[in-house]
């Protein structure tokens, strides 16, 4: 089970909960057998899932009777889930950071993309090959270092990768060209005593800041051996966890490195550069349930605006709690197609399809939506733009747009139906309080 289907499993219990005429015994013993279900199906460990199911009965089991148990439930299970999915505490970006793994989980993909992102949020890194193990590791990193606009050292000849780690760090240190340097190093197929040897002699000759662990959310449970195995051979102070757009088992996987106490920093949702989400246990677990992650989006829109323009209008608007109008969702939907994977950004948006969106092969359909919307829109006057009152929008006003679009008349009404229904989402929520906690890296504290 992917994990929007876990989220979508455990949204169905509670809505399935909400929907009951009364919230007895019955009823509840039911949702929580669903729950825990759900939970043994995305593959976590049937420790933890007894916990948790005892845990959300202690929750509701002492409620007085007109309690909201609905309410009650639901919180538990945010807060269950957090549990089952931390720590996920950040990293303070450091000097030198080591990536370490096996074989195969996306080490050299991933220091690509961490690079990237460090890149988007302003700072000057470079890449390490320090891979003399697998062929073909340096022109990938290479290739990716050049699309990310990184500089690179590596060897074609070097066996060494201890030494070639150190030459390499040294280097962009003399030239004092970066405050991060990444360095990727070998994997192994399996976990053998020659990798973990390895990997020590080249935590002790770069000294690194931070190492970072990085696996597969597709061997579920098994993460907590690896985890623990890595954590035993080096100083591990965080892990990835990549490839949890595929796999079944990435809730399986993220409880089961929580377990070890590593801190989980990033997750990695797709092959592609932007598919590199920070991981923050309650709105991942927020989004998970379908109930959107605003200050993941916030991020990613500070993320895509140029440095000296953190007032940008459109930020303030969302923030500001001002009406959400039809321009505000125009100029949202043009922020949103320049800021990567649909689905990814699509998924933080609360009443916008969420889980829906965050299927792969949907996100082409969620685009051509935004794109006809917005076309839409473009034939729409400033007064109904700008306008908060829907009756502006009568039905010869609707023909006439739908003629001036060329589209047809039932597309308008679903786009206004659309506004309509993120509009109420929007009104419901505290946003110009985010606004007071965001950070100069547009993160909310
Ligand atoms: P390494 O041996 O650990 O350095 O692995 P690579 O970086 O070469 O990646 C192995 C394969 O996994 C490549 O085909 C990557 O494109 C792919 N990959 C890496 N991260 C992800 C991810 O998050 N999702 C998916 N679907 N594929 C990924």
């Amino acid at each position: 089970m992917v994990l929007g289907d876990l989220g979508k499993s455990l949204a169905g219990s509670l809505a399935r909960m909400h929907g009951a005429t009364v919230a007895d015994d019955a009823v509840l013993a039911g949702c929580l057998n669903e729950i825990a279900r759900a939970l043994l199906q995305a593959d976590v460990r049937f420790e933890t899932v007894r916990d948790v199911r005892a845990n959300l009965q202690r929750a509701v089991g002492g409620l007085a009777a007109g309690a909201n148990t609905r309410r009650v439930l639901q919180q538990a299970v945010v807060g269950e889930l957090c549990r089952m999915l931390g720590p996920g505490a950040g990293a303070a970006p450091a000097s030198v950071v080591l990536f370490v793994g096996l074989q195969g989980p996306g080490k050299t993909t991933t220091c690509a993309k961490y690079a990237d992102l460090h890149r988007r949020r302003g700072f000057r890194q470079a890449l390490v090959c320090a891979d003399t193990f697998r062929a073909g590791a340096l022109d990938q990193l290479k290739q990716n270092a050049a699309r990310a606009k990184v500089p690179f050292y590596g060897s074609y000849t070097a066996t060494d990768q201890a030494r070639v780690a150190v030459e390499g760090v040294e280097m962009f240190r003399r030239e004092k060209c970066c405050d991060l340097i990444i360095v990727d190093t070998s994997g192994r197929h399996r976990q053998e005593a020659a990798l973990f040897e390895e990997m020590r002699q080249v935590a002790e000759a770069t000294r690194p800041d931070l190492v970072v662990f990085v696996m597969d959310a597709s061997i579920g449970q098994a993460a907590f051996d690896q985890a623990q195995a890595f954590k035993r051979a080096a100083p591990v102070g965080a892990v990835i966890v990549t490839k949890m757009d595929g796999g079944a088992k990435g809730g399986g996987a993220l409880s089961a490195v929580a377990t070890t106490e590593s801190p989980v920093i990033f997750i990695c949702t797709g092959e592609h550069m932007p598919d590199l989400e920070a991981f923050h246990v309650e709105p991942f677990v927020r989004r998970l349930l379908g109930l959107g992650n605003l200050p993941d989006l916030i991020d990613k829109i500070h993320e895509a605006m140029p440095p000296d323009d953190t007032e940008d209008d459109m930020v303030k608007k969302l923030a500001g709690g001002g009406a959400f109008t039809l321009r505000v969702m125009y100029e949202m939907f043009q922020k949103l197609q320049s800021m990567g994977p649909l689905g990814q950004i699509m998924s933080m948006i609360p009443g916008l399809g969420a889980q829906l969106m965050m299927e792969k092969g949907k996100e082409r359909e969620g685009q051509a939506k935004m794109k006809r919307y917005m076309t839409i829109m473009d034939s729409m006057t400033d007064e109904e733009l700008d306008g908060t009152s829907p009756k502006l929008m009568n039905r010869s006003r609707i023909a006439r747009v739908a003629w001036g679009s060329g589209r047809l008349v039932a597309d308008v009404v679903a786009m206004l139906e659309e506004h309509k229904r993120i509009a109420k989402v929007w009104s419901k929520l505290p946003m110009s309080k985010r606004l007071m906690n965001t950070n100069s890296h547009g993160s909310i504290k």
